[in-house]
């Protein structure tokens, strides 16, 4: 079995057949699927799509893309969404210096309200960060990193110092369909060097379809191109990552629960 640590279900890009993209998910092997919250505006119907799916969980968060769209939102906002037993974490919330659709300043306060909600609930952030290593870092260790905060870096892309210090402090890292591109060799030689029982694998789909599907509307179906080249960098078995990575997510997602553990 494989999860899908992050993908985005209720986009519209798969409205015209979103039971079939989860059949799908099954169909490939892919067991459990965490459909991520982009904007709090936004959760109700990503929290109705994990109500709907038995093996769909969900997160609740503002994307560093749209935190000056939400910048009203308090921390107890984010620690009262949490209680609906399908929320297995927070976020997506982090730091994005590519794009910069946020101001600086405003995506820093909004995520520092993200991981003081993760410290007061105990559940793992999932980290969105791009070009943005050294404050992810300093912020990181000022929120609570090393002293209880739990979390992912999702569709990892950054340094290996920032891998390698979150890693150090109880972190996990993601692999996206990033990791199978050609020009991604660093990507691919920091996966390498990571533990294995701190890997996650993710489709972040609608976007970033793995190699041979580039290009294509991502779907979770298609986590499983990417395991298959974490399995290369790693040299072991496919289905030594899935048993790896599919242990690694219900270590950290702990409010997830595999299928027939009565939990
Ligand atoms: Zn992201
Ligand atoms: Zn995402």
């Amino acid at each position: 079995m494989l999860v899908d640590s992050h993908c985005h279900l209720d986009f519209p890009d798969f409205d015209s057949e979103r039971d079939a993209v989860v059949e799908r998910a099954r169909a490939n092997g892919v067991g459990h699927m965490v459909s991520i919250c982009t904007r709090i505006r936004r959760f109700e119907a990503v929290r109705a799509l994990a109500a709907q799916y038995e093996h769909v969980w969900c997160t609740v968060g503002t994307h560093p893309h749209s935190a000056a769209e939400e910048p009203d939102i308090t921390t107890d906002d984010i620690v009262a969404l949490t209680t609906d037993p399908k929320v297995v974490g927070i976020g997506e919330s982090g730091l994005d210096y590519h794009y910069n659709k946020s101001p600086h300043d405003v995506q820093q306060a909004g995520f520092r309200r993200h991981l003081q909600a993760c410290m007061q609930t105990g559940l793992p952030i999932i980290v969105h960060t791009r070009e943005a290593d050294d404050d992810m870092l300093r912020i990181l260790r000022e929120e609570g990193m090393g002293q209880g905060l739990t979390g992912v870096l999702h569709c990892f892309s950054s340094g290996r110092a920032l891998a390698e210090a979150a890693v150090a402090d109880g972190f996990f890292v993601s692999f996206s369909g990033i990791l199978t591109f050609r020009a991604s060799q660093e990507v691919r030689d920091i996966a390498r060097d990571l533990p294995l029982d701190r890997l996650l694998v993710e489709t972040d789909s609608p976007y970033l379809a793995p190699m041979p599907m580039r290009g294509k509307r991502n779907e979770p179906a298609f986590v499983r191109h990417t395991a298959r080249v974490l399995a290369e960098c790693k040299g072991v078995s496919e289905d030594a990552i899935a048993a790896a990575t599919t242990d690694n997510f219900f270590r950290l997602f702990t409010r997830a629960a595999p299928a027939g553990s009565g939990a």
